[in-house]
């Protein structure tokens, strides 16, 4: 259980998290296409615009016209016109097939609930995972997408570098430390998060500045090798 202590750490390190995207599965959908490349703050800025011009519902988002929905997309960044059209495909999605409510759609099992969300656009396995932790539906061990090396660091002393088999390994770790409830994996998954995005991440980690470094296989192993190449 030592993940536990570690995340004890970063949360004195950082303070409490909290989600700053929509929980519900299909306003996350839509969010998810806010901004390119996804980010919190692409995303947030793309969807604060659309609030604010069209809205997020998915009558809403039939209602515009694609030049409206790509201008209002325009803050979020890169290729609005692709992610305003994806958004007009979810929502009628979300209306004929759904009937308005994917989230009772989710509730079947998680098995077929991970095959539904990734049969909608840019969700592969961490977004669906994500959805579903978030959303209360299933307490599934989700990884942060844009860093899965931290716990691998932490537990081992080489990092994978195949992508798909960090983040099988750091799914793992969480299966295995982190107790199988809503409040204490979306725990692990924000401060993981966060610790990914500042510190640890993916090239040049900050290992120096890193509150769980003396906790860290990968970092001692490092030391031994190249004491020079660890940063600051
Ligand atoms: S010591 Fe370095 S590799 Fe280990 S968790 Fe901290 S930043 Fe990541």
């Amino acid at each position: 259980m030592i993940t536990l202590k570690l995340l004890d750490q970063l949360e004195s390190y950082y303070g409490p998290k909290t989600p700053c995207w929509p929980t519900d599965p299909y306003q996350f959908l839509v969010w998810w296409h806010c901004g390119y490349p996804a980010s919190d703050e692409a995303c947030a800025r793309g969807w604060d615009s659309l609030q604010r011009t069209i809205g997020v519902e998915a009558r809403h988002i039939l209602a515009a016209s694609p030049t409206a929905l790509t201008k209002a997309l325009k803050p979020g960044g890169m290729v609005p016109e692709t992610r305003a059209l994806r958004l007009q495909q979810i929502a009628a999605r979300i209306v004929e097939e759904f009937d308005n409510d994917l989230s009772a759609a989710l509730r079947a099992s998680p098995k077929s609930a991970r095959k539904l969300l990734k049969e909608f656009p840019g969700i592969s396995d961490p977004g669906a995972d994500r959805i579903l932790l978030f959303a209360g539906i299933a307490p599934i061990a989700a990884v942060p997408s844009n860093c899965p090396q931290v716990l691998v660091r932490v537990h081992r002393q080489q990092e994978n570098p195949d992508y798909a088999a960090t983040y099988r390994e750091a799914k793992a770790i969480i299966e295995s430390d982190i107790p199988e409830n809503f409040p204490a994996r979306t725990r692990a998954y924000l401060l993981l998060k966060q610790h990914g995005q500042e510190i640890c991440k993916r090239t040049k980690p900050r290992c120096r500045l890193c509150p769980i470094n003396s906790s860290c296989k990968w970092f001692e192993a490092s030391q031994q090798r190249t004491p020079q190449s660890i940063l600051l």
